[in-house]
């Protein structure tokens, strides 16, 4: 999501004049777009801020402006820490106030190093207040339909830094798309903390859920391919499944967090699902599209994990099979109830079981690679390859499949014949 407002961040700079600069040094506005859900967030903020904060001094000792700006959740989350231990940067604001950034961009400059702060949550949605898409894009294009959550995970900032959850307009959406699709893309991934809980009010008059929109996306002439991240089990409804079910476009691939595979955990987590909820979301949606692949977010050595508790997430993995995986040791968030739980599990603890299960789902990244070598699939042809002559696409499963091709096939979908795999990828011939 990130990339998503970064881009509508230079939208709007272009707007009051500004043009992308390729080097730091030349830039007169620097901004740091800053996710907190990384580990150690705000430290890499400041260690960065102090790389900016030189080439700021080089530019000032030769009589030139530049602006520093953080942006994103660490700034929300840390806006004031931000400004006392970097008074240097001139401008402090969150995800829901970027669409302000001419303004406080003025109000900054007039500030005089006294720094503009801005993480209110507006009334208006910013999704009103934002320029449209202009620049090219891309093969595969971001399009966010909603924002924030209301879950409260209790290892989880989303809530506390995105705010409440909302969905845009499903008219709104649909205008994005097409203007999408005008600029290039051909695929679109689209995006929200807890997409699947969208909800809008559907041109025919009924709630529309994230199924529902699909199926007006798939409508729009050129739209190849719809993908969507990322979901919360609980929100996973029957109208999605049907989508999965009745949407060529829609590819059979989810990423569906499980965090654990005990009840235990995911009680503690305040996850509101059981692992035995999980698989049955999971059957549901093979029984609507047999060749769904699913990957996931797992977190081990959570406050209270056992061995069992652990034991039971390697059931899960080995019971769902996963195409692909993002697996963490906890890391506190501060400010989150998991953080200050009296049950910490031990780091030594949590790097052996990490290691288990990655090597769990590192062998099942493998195996469902090579089950699909001899097989004829569709690839999305999205940029050139590391050698000569190669281009790189993605396969319906959000496998990196390179192949020999001419670099104006960009854009083009495909028939691939898949002839190797690896860890991360597969190789192809292009059979038509
Ligand atoms: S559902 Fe996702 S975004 Fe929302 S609190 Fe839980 S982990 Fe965070």
């Amino acid at each position: 999501m990130n990339v998503y407002d970064s881009a509508r961040m230079a939208e709007l700079l272009a707007q009051i004049g500004f043009d992308r600069a390729a080097l730091v040094k030349d830039a007169d506005l620097v901004i740091l777009n800053t996710c907190h859900i990384r580990e150690k967030a705000a430290e890499k903020v400041f260690s960065e801020l102090g790389k900016i904060r030189a080439v700021k001094a080089h530019k000032a000792r030769r009589g030139e402006t530049m602006l520093i700006a953080v942006a994103g959740c660490v700034a929300q989350a840390e806006g004031d820490e931000i400004r006392r231990r970097a008074p240097f940067v001139d401008l402090v604001f969150g995800p829901q106030t970027y669409h302000r950034l001419p303004e406080l961009v003025a109000r900054a400059l007039q500030a005089d190093g006294r720094g503009v702060v801005d993480t209110s949550f507006p009334e208006e949605p910013k999704f009103d207040h934002l320029p449209q898409a202009r620049t090219e894009q891309g093969v595969t294009a971001f399009l966010t339909v909603q924002e924030g959550c209301d879950k409260f995970c209790t290892f989880c900032v989303v809530p506390y830094t995105r705010g409440a959850e909302y969905s845009r307009p499903i008219a709104q959406i649909l205008d994005e798309a097409r203007r999408l699709l005008t600029l290039g893309a051909r695929e679109l991934t689209l995006l929200g903390q807890n997409v699947n809980a969208y909800h809008g009010e559907g041109s025919d008059g009924r709630e529309w859920g994230l199924g529902d929109l699909v199926r007006a996306l798939a409508e729009i002439p050129g739209l190849d391919r719809i993908r969507y991240t990322t979901s919360h089990p609980r929100d996973i409804d029957e109208g999605l499944i049907a989508a999965h079910r009745d949407v060529p476009q829609l590819m059979p691939f989810l990423h569906l967090p499980a965090q654990s595979g005990s009840d235990h955990v995911l009680a503690a987590m305040n996850r509101r699902h059981t692992a035995a909820d999980y698989q049955r979301i999971v059957e549901r949606l093979r029984a609507a599209r047999p060749d769904l692949a699913l990957s996931t977010d797992l977190i081990v050595g959570f406050p209270g994990e056992s061995d069992e508790d652990f034991q039971a997430t390697i059931d899960l993995v080995g019971e769902i099979g996963f195409a692909q995986a993002f697996s963490f040791k906890y890391s506190p968030r501060p400010g989150t109830p998991a953080a200050s739980a009296a049950d910490q599990v031990p780091d030594p603890v949590k790097v052996e079981r990490l290691a288990a299960l990655q090597t769990l789902l590192a062998r099942q990244q493998r195996d469902f690679n090579a089950a699909c070598v001899g097989r004829i699939l569709p690839v999305l042809l999205e940029k050139p390859g590391r050698h000569q002559g190669q281009l790189v696409g993605r396969s319906p499963y959000l496998q990196s499949v390179h192949l020999a091709a001419a670099a104006d096939r960009v854009g083009d979908l495909v028939s691939a014949l898949i002839s190797g795999a690896g860890q991360n990828s597969l190789s192809a011939m292009v059979a038509a």
